[in-house]
């Protein structure tokens, strides 16, 4: 470590991480899977304003141009030891992140000799690409508590002085989608609860992922590509427009504010797509839609990305059609996986 200090602003931040980090491969206490497709997503394509700037300058080395989010296919390299064949019935409640201190060989090698006493299902090297270790159904020894192996499913990052001194756009990319397709196979909502770094198990020594892993980019990634479900689907009330007093022969727009507090993005166009919908998809006070996309569906978001912590604007018309005094029951929904909390939003339509 000594011999870093006289070396560029580069080695400081190797340096750092060799200060900060302690090896996954010291001794410590203690096989493939269906992949989720999720639809493609162009970040080059995205407005500049919604793609957060990487806290740790994050730069591709390989050149390649990887589309995200994408179908995971990780290699699958066994380790013929270290690791306990099932759960012993836990549940898997948590992703561990880590990184490996050693080159992505060596990290295969150590997982593969008894000797080590470690092990992950998934490795990622510096270029994107997955190894599998361990089946997701199996424990592996990663994180140095025998409660959290057996909940969890540990994901090492390849980062190595020589072979790869900086977690890479490919790796927070390939890390993002397994982690969204874990999240699709295990039902882990993928939020900072749930995907937690190697330096969060409790009673751990060890610091990894470290200073330079970007979290706030990692889990924002990971929200773009969130299996929509009911762990993962959450909102709350922000504002409304007030309620309407038109004409038989008038019409009237309502404005409805939803936060995402939930852990996958609202994006349009997408299975991920919010919508505001009428509770029970009763389709009662249809004759009031004008211009809905669907009698039961009055709008859908207005914006194309709402990460978690967003918030998203919902409008649409109504018509009158007959006198009459409506109340009108709304509930956020995202049709390709749940619906959101049920709020008691509604609006009042009064038509004379
Ligand atoms: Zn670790």
């Amino acid at each position: 470590m000594q011999r870093l200090l006289r070396r560029s602003v580069l080695v400081l931040v190797i340096f750092l991480i060799s200060a900060t980090g302690q090896s996954d491969l010291a001794p410590q206490d203690t096989p493939p899977a269906d992949a989720t497709v999720v639809p493609l997503l162009d970040l080059a394509a995205m407005p500049e304003s919604a793609i957060p700037v990487a806290r740790a300058a994050v730069t591709s080395r390989s050149g390649t141009t990887m589309r995200f989010p994408f179908d995971p296919q990780p290699e699958y390299i066994t380790s013929a030891t270290n690791y306990w064949a099932g759960r012993d019935g836990a549940s898997i409640e948590y992703i561990v992140i880590h990184y490996t201190d050693i080159s992505y060989a060596r990290t295969l090698h150590a997982f593969d000799t008894l000797a080590s006493n470690v092990s992950a299902h998934y490795v990622i090297r510096g270029d994107g690409h997955i190894a599998q270790i361990v089946a997701e159904g199996d424990t592996a020894w990663h994180s140095g508590n025998a409660w959290y192996n057996r909940h969890s499913i540990g994901i090492e990052f390849e980062l190595d002085h020589v072979t790869n001194p900086a977690f890479t756009t490919e790796q927070y990319y390939a890390g993002a989608a397994l982690a969204c397709a874990i999240s699709g196979r295990q039902g882990i909502p993928l939020d900072r609860e749930h995907v937690i770094g190697h330096n969060e198990v409790p009673g751990t020594t060890h610091t990894d992922p470290g200073p330079t892993w970007d979290w706030p980019h990692f889990m924002w990634l990971a929200s773009l590509c969130a299996p929509p479900t009911d762990a993962t689907v959450h909102a709350s009330f922000v504002s409304e427009s007030p309620y309407p007093e038109i004409s038989t022969d008038d019409k009237a727009l309502v404005s409805v504010v939803l936060r995402n507090t939930g852990s996958t993005a609202w994006r349009k166009g997408t299975d991920q797509e919010a919508r505001l919908g009428i509770p029970d998809n009763s389709r009662a006070l249809a004759f009031l839609a004008d211009g809905w996309p669907a009698p039961e569906r009055p709008a859908v978001q207005e914006e194309d990305i709402v990460p978690p912590g967003g918030t998203a604007t919902f409008s649409f018309r109504v018509k009158g059609t007959l006198p009459g005094t409506f109340v009108v029951p709304l509930r956020g929904v995202v049709d390709g996986g749940a619906w959101m909390d049920d709020l008691g939003m509604f609006t009042v339509v009064t038509v004379r």
